[in-house]
């Protein structure tokens, strides 16, 4: 049976006040789900979130990290210092980075090797934009992030990846891809892995959907075959669809 996740990515919202008071919604909401949960704020709520997350089932993700594990990079956060305050995941790829920080798959794939080497999980994203689906570009546009950003793993290390589908044109658009577009991709992802690494690893490894999630879609998104959770952006940001999302499982 493969892993279910539902992570919620917090982007650049909330101070500590207002995080802490959320996630401590999120903590007494008392989610009953098989999946697992994960909270990703920014990186300056999480020594905190780890204090307050000590008894509980959630998981800690951060947004991003640098690819080396110390030096003179100024502003930048390194896996090790992510693992100091109970990390356990990093979100790798989002499409906001790749289109706001110019990250790229090749360049992904270093901190993706630097994530999985301190012992941690990433999550990593891909998806297409509006222009390339319109342009029957999608699925190249995806074995092309695939490809370059974790085909160098081998097969346990590309185990322990999530990968997240996020189709640009549904994030934070409110336009959410349909079951049957989000599930022709999960399974092309799947056939596109098990061409490189085998029916086993294709069949076990985590793929979450993320675009507009909400309360009244999780279910049916979840529902589908290859679907294994979501990552979800501005319905995170309330204890109450947060859990009823996590719930949909
Ligand atoms: C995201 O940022 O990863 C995301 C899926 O956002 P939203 O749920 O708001 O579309």
């Amino acid at each position: 049976m493969r892993q279910k996740f539902v992570a919620g990515n917090w982007k650049m919202n909330l101070d500590l006040d207002d995080g802490k008071d959320l996630l401590i919604e999120i903590i007494n909401s008392s989610i009953d789900s098989t999946a697992q949960i994960i909270v990703i704020p920014p990186y300056i709520h999480l020594s905190k979130f780890n204090q307050l997350l000590t008894s509980s089932n959630i998981a800690l993700g951060a947004q991003n990290c640098h690819q080396q594990d110390s030096g003179a990079f100024t502003g930048e956060i390194s896996v090790p210092m992510l693992k100091s305050v109970g990390v356990e995941y990093v979100v790798l790829g989002h499409s906001e980075r790749r289109n706001y920080y110019f990250e790229d798959s090749i360049s992904l794939s270093f901190k993706v090797q630097q994530v999985l080497d301190h012992g941690l999980r990433p999550i990593y994203c891909c998806g297409e934009t509006l222009d390339q689906r319109q342009e029957g570009l999608h699925f190249d546009e995806i074995r092309t992030q695939l490809k370059e950003g974790l085909f160098k793993l081998n097969e346990m290390e590309l185990l322990n990846c999530v990968i997240a589908y996020e189709p640009v044109w549904a994030i934070g658009t409110g336009v959410t891809a349909s079951p049957e577009q989000a599930q022709e991709v999960h399974s092309f992802i799947r056939k596109t892995i098990a061409s490189v690494y085998g029916d086993m690893v294709a069949d076990n490894i985590s793929i979450l959907y993320g675009g507009s999630v909400k309360p009244d879609n999780a279910k049916e998104l979840f529902n589908c075959p290859d679907i294994d959770g979501g990552l979800i952006g501005g319905a995170a940001l309330n204890a109450d669809s947060f859990a009823a999302i996590a719930n949909s499982f």
